[in-house]
Formats: structure tokens, sequence, C-alpha cells
């Protein structure tokens, strides 16, 4: 084994890092259907006013409030999708729907409730007032109007607004296409059963439902053996249709680690070691047309971790949202969270609604291989380095993966 020749880089530092080398990809128009969880590129502006008519917001009578109310010539219907036909002459009412248009000539709509029917003709509350029981054009938004703000993640209410505004297609930017590849000689595939020394390749679909989540087209590689050139073959096929590189394991400083070296020999690499855990190889390069390389550490919660960390944010850059880091929250800690001396930890803890805080205890012991203490995580905490720690009961921020109930 040789000693690692990358500086150790703080871990913020290599954060930030990571999105300054991040560009963000190209704007194409996808369809409705297609948009879901995805952000947009340019703020959406309304070009008409919602409603565009007088539209009434009950079942009842289309009225003139000038005529005092009382009894009133029944004329005609006004439906939604079918108008009253003409103007509505004083002394008379329409029947109007909810949707209907408030016919010309009326101010006001009483509900049927309120009213008495005859054959042809309705009696309305005596002084009934105007501008009753209707929306007016431009109540809800304005022609002009910023709608959505560019990075804003699109939902059910922002899609159900783009189809109200008749968009068929938005502006969104493409989604990152990433090529995942575990690498060792140890992984067998996942229903098979592990001989002496092997390893289910677990990382390949945690690493996909992680990439999946963060809005990434994923191409899975399947695993390389470590020998260089299969590695690379591999490797340089599929950075041609791909623009993101994740691998997991194959980057500490065993001899069988041969990620770092493949990635020198084909971009820059500018992190190599980080003051992280778990995570410390963790490995980031650039290459040729702005294409990204992540090589993740092989333990299972390592890999995830630092997936969390630095891979997320810059797939969320790369696709435009305006918020690229998970939410933080204040937590107040169950336990004495102790800090390793040099590098900074996060700590998988499971959150309580207790009174108006969240409480936040360990998910138990922390190590690098064993997935339970991020299965049942709802959040991150980060531990400085040094050898102060956080004292329970302090209250600290927490990156959020999930709220509990
Ligand atoms: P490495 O970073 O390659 O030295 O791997 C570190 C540890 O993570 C070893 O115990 C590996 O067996 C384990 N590991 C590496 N890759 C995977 C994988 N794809 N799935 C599960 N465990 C893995
Ligand atoms: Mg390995």
């Amino acid at each position: 084994m040789r000693a690692s020749t990358y500086p150790l880089v703080d871990a913020a530092e290599a954060a930030a890092l990571v999105l300054d080398r991040t560009p963000v990809l190209p704007v194409e128009a996808v369809h409705l259907a297609e948009c879901t969880g995805r952000a947009l590129a340019e703020d959406l502006v309304s070009a008409v006013d919602l409603p565009p008519f007088p539209a009434s917001a009950v079942d009842g009578y289309a009225i003139r409030s000038a005529d005092g109310g009382g009894r009133l010539r029944v004329v005609g219907e006004s439906a939604a999708g079918r108008p009253f036909d003409g103007e509505l002459e004083p002394g008379g009412a329409a029947r109007i729907l909810t949707g209907g248009v408030l016919p010309a000539g009326a101010d006001s709509v009483v509900m049927v409730e309120d009213v008495e029917q005859g054959a042809d003709w309705v009696a309305v509350p005596a002084g009934f007032p105007a501008g009753r029981n209707f929306h007016r054009p431009g109540d809800d938004l304005r022609r002009g109007d910023v709608v959505l703000p560019r990075g804003r993640p699109l939902g059910p209410a922002e899609l159900g607004l783009a189809a109200a505004l008749s968009l068929p297609t938005l502006r969104v930017h493409r989604r990152p296409r990433v090529a995942l590849l575990s690498t060792g000689d140890e992984l067998v595939e996942v229903g098979h059963t592990a001989g002496p020394g092997q390893v289910v390749d677990s990382n390949r679909w945690a690493l996909l439902a992680a990439l999946q989540e963060a809005g990434a087209a994923v191409t899975l590689l399947g695993v390389a053996p470590d020998r260089p050139g299969p590695l690379r073959d591999l490797v340089v096929d599929a950075l041609r249709e791909h623009d993101v590189l994740v691998t997991s394991g194959g980057v500490s400083v065993g001899t069988h680690d041969l990620v770092k070296p493949l990635l020198e020999s084909l971009g820059e690499v500018h992190l190599g070691r980080v003051r992280l855990k778990p995570g410390k190889p963790f490995t980031f390069a650039t290459l040729a047309e702005g294409r990204l390389a992540f090589g993740l550490p092989g333990f299972p919660v390592s890999s995830l971790v630092t997936f969390e960390v630095f891979v997320r944010p810059a797939l969320r850059r790369m696709q435009g949202f305006a918020q690229v880091q998970r939410p933080a929250l204040p937590v107040r800690l169950a336990y004495e969270a102790r800090a390793t001396a040099d590098r900074t930890e996060y700590q998988r803890v499971s959150l309580t609604r207790e009174g108006d805080e969240l409480v936040a205890r360990s998910t138990g012991s922390q190590s690098s291989s064993r997935l339970l203490s991020l299965a049942g995580a709802h959040a991150l905490v980060r531990v400085p380095p040094g050898d102060g720690g956080l004292p329970a009961g302090s209250v600290v921020p927490a990156l959020i993966l999930s709220l509990p109930g």
C-alpha cells in the first residue's frame, strides 16, 4: 500500500468545490406528463387573467342589484361552458350554475338556497347587494404576474397552474444522465449466495434509489473487476453518453484501488481525501466536456453519506433547482455526540416530536458497514471535528431526510 498523496480537504470546502465545478444542464421543453419533480428553467409569466371571465361561484340566479330584489322574471340560463346569450335587462334574472359566466348587465349572484322559485319567476331578498358570489376576472392571477419562479420544483399545484394557463409543455433543465458502476472482485449479484469472502453488490441498488430520488436518469453498468483494463473500458465507453459517472469502491489506498488513477488519466481529480466521517476517501474529478465523476467509498453507509453530502446537491444544481441542499432544522440532541478529532462526522439520527421540538437520538452503531444506521434515520447531524463534540441537550441544525409522522 502507498500513502495517499491527496491533501485532506475540509468537508464543507470540498462540498463547495464540487458545486463550483458543477454545470447547469441545458434546457428542454417537456410535456406536463413528464414534469413532476423537475425544476422550472425560467420564470413562468402569465399571458392571461384567471379567471378569464366573471364566473359564478355557486348555483343560483344572476341579478341586477339595482332592481332592489323582490320578484324577477327568469329569462334564461348561464351554465358552465354555455353562457347566457345577450344582456340581462332590468327586472330580469338568469339561472346560473357554478362556473357559468355572469351575464352582461348582471352584477351579483344570489344562491339558490336564498330564493323562492316559481314557474318563470324567482323572488330574491330585497336589497341584495352587488358583487356577491362570483369571481372577477384576474381574481386568481393577472396577466404579467410571475406565477412560478425559476428553480421551483414542479408538484401537483404547479403543474395544475401551468395547465390552467394552457401550457402543454414547460422549460426545464435536462435530467443528468448518470452511469453507475460498482467495483470490486468480491461483489456478487443480488439474489446470488455470497461465497467465502464475497459480498452482495448492495451499493448498486442503494445508489440507484438515491440517484432516482435526486432526479437522475440512471444507466446501470454493473460490476467492474479490480483490474485496470476492464474498468477503464467500461468507464470510457459509458462516458460517451453520460453527464456523470458514479462509482462505489476502489478509492482507498490499497493496491486494488483503481478508481483514482483511472480518473487522473481521464481528467482532473480535485478531491481524493476529505475530512469526513464516514467517507474519507471520497473522490471527485472533472472530465472532458463538463462531465463529472464521483468516486464513492465502498462501505455502504460511506457511499450513501457521501452521496448526500456531495452528489445530491450537484445533481440538483445540474437540474436548476433553486434549493440544492436538504432543508436544515434545529433538533435537540438526546445523546452526547462525540466528535472525531480530525474529521467532520455526519451522525445518523432518528427524530421524534416532543412538545414543539424535534428530538434526535442516535440510530445506534455508526459503523460504515451498518446500513441500519441509515435505514432508520430521519436526519444527519453534523458534528464538527475536534475533541469537543456536541453535548446532550444542545440544539443543533440537522439535515432532514424525512420527518417523523
Ligand atoms: P473498497 O472501498 O472497495 O475498499 O470497499 C470497502 C468495503 O465496502 C469492502 O468491505 C467492500 O466489500 C464493501 N463494498 C464495496 N463495494 C460494495 C458494494 N457495491 N456493495 C456492498 N459492499 C461493497
Ligand atoms: Mg474494493
